[in-house]
């Protein structure tokens, strides 16, 4: 049973599991959006291994595609040397970028991980520039390796790990519902700006770094989508200053923001994409993709001995390939907005709902304590607590969602992309319930 396997977890696994202790599973087997545990309860899968599941689990294309490897006897692993699973894997990354960005993109097959990427384009930009600062965002999250943590805006995971990486520093994201620099469409202006002068002025302590690097929509730090205007004027003072711009969609990347990649809805480009999660099709794989004129490094610069696996390439195909032929982009969109105002007026009949935001199925709704006093811009103070119990309700009602954002205050919705209306409906009327209940 569960507890049976739960109990031999315990005993043998590391105290750093994370999941299994808020989310106490064991699962049998998965389908579309749902789990079964080992007593043979289901559970709908907003959680979808961690937003990386687009197409949901054992989906028949991805099936189809770990067969059709299996068949033609490609080497499972191939280091980093070439094969026709791989060739056909990269022509289909290309077809799915902006068609300028396509044009000038270089592709480097990293780790498996998304923190893996994230090193391997630091070390990009480092190498290209000859910089050594990096700059980050405030609730960012990169990562968990050395490199990619001391990205990551975040103290709980730094704060017993001394030796990160010196020079890197944490500029305001526009969190809008808690930074005065995010409010309104003036603030995303008083925002850019200070980040503009932080840059220029030489008593800023900010020396001219190796690159920046940016969430669209910051995922762990609580699904915050980064206004569009305010995404322009980062590109915009990055360009002007020669600064390598490092957008990371591990998270946000392969439509699940309602474009194929995040930076779409501001019509800007990176100088350098990190991606993860969805682009494997439920398998590890991480790719860089830069602009080739910072294409200054020498072979062998960013090694690791896994970086060919066949069927993650040819899952990561099918994934891209179902994500265009079915239009789930829009669909995506459209459902987004639709979960968005079906929870907004959740959020008028709930007094600790502060917040609901988010873009495609990528949604966070804040949970607050109301019996607190406002700041003065009327956001109230994080209420983590709660929003655990609200977790566990849903568990209990066989909804999985996660909790996020720096002070775990934010449920996180991240269903697999190919999600119904209907079993959006279901799901609302089980975090309803569940909120409600955790509310008494
Ligand atoms: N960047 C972002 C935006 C992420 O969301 C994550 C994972 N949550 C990572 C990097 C790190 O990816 P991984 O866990 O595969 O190392």
């Amino acid at each position: 049973t569960n507890q049976q396997f739960l109990s031999q977890q315990e005993k043998r696994e590391s105290s750093a599991r994370s999941y299994p202790r808020r989310l106490p599973l064991a699962i049998q087997k998965a389908e579309g959006i749902c789990v079964t545990d080992m007593n043979g309860k289901q559970f709908i899968d907003c959680l979808a291994g961690a937003g990386t599941l687009a197409l949901g689990h054992n989906h028949p294309v991805i099936r189809q595609a770990i067969e059709g490897v299996l068949a033609s006897y490609v080497p499972l692993h191939s280091l980093d040397l070439t094969t026709p699973v791989k060739e056909a894997f990269v022509d289909e990354v290309f077809a799915s970028l902006p068609e300028s960005f396509a044009k000038k993109a270089k592709i480097h097959f990293c780790g498996p991980t998304g923190a893996d990427a994230v090193e391997a384009a630091v070390k990009l930009v480092k190498t290209a520039t000859g910089n050594r600062a990096m700059l980050s965002f405030q609730g960012g999250y990169h990562g968990s390796t050395h490199g990619a943590l001391s990205l990551t805006g975040t103290t709980d995971p730094k704060k017993r790990i001394h030796a990160l990486i010196p020079d890197t520093h944490f500029l305001p994201y526009p969190y809008e519902y808690r930074c005065p620099f995010g409010i309104g469409k003036d603030g995303h202006r008083v925002n850019s700006t200070y980040l503009e002068s932080l840059l220029d002025d030489p008593e800023s302590g900010l020396v001219k770094p190796a690159g920046i690097i940016v969430e669209v929509v910051q995922g762990e730090g609580g699904s915050i989508p980064a206004p569009v205007e305010w995404l322009k004027e980062l590109r915009r003072m990055t360009s002007e200053r020669n600064i390598p711009l490092i957008i990371d969609e591990v998270q946000t990347g392969i439509g699940r923001t309602g474009k194929m990649f995040a930076f779409e809805h501001a019509g800007i480009e990176p100088d350098v994409l990190v991606l993860s999660k969805a682009i494997g099709g439920s398998l590890p794989l991480s790719v860089v993709l830069y602009d080739r004129k910072l294409d200054q490094w020498e072979p062998g610069a960013h090694i690791g001995t896994f970086r060919g696996n066949q069927m993650a390439m040819a899952t990561g195909r099918a994934t891209l390939q179902y994500i265009k032929e079915n239009q789930v982009p829009k669909h995506v969109h459209e459902l987004g907005q639709y979960v968005k105002d079906q929870l907004s007026s959740i959020q008028s009949s709930m007094r600790s709902i502060g917040d609901v935001r988010g873009r495609g199925l990528m949604i966070g709704v804040e949970i607050i304590d109301p019996r607190k006093q406002p700041n003065a811009i009327g956001s109230y103070p994080a209420y983590g607590e709660l929003a655990k119990a609200i977790q566990r309700h849903c568990f209990e009602r066989g909804l999985i969602l996660e909790v996020g954002g720096r002070f775990s205050s934010v449920i996180r919705f991240l269903p697999p992309l190919i999600i119904t209306r209907e079993q959006l409906d279901d799901v609302l009327e089980r975090f309803y319930d569940a909120t409600v209940q955790a509310e008494i």
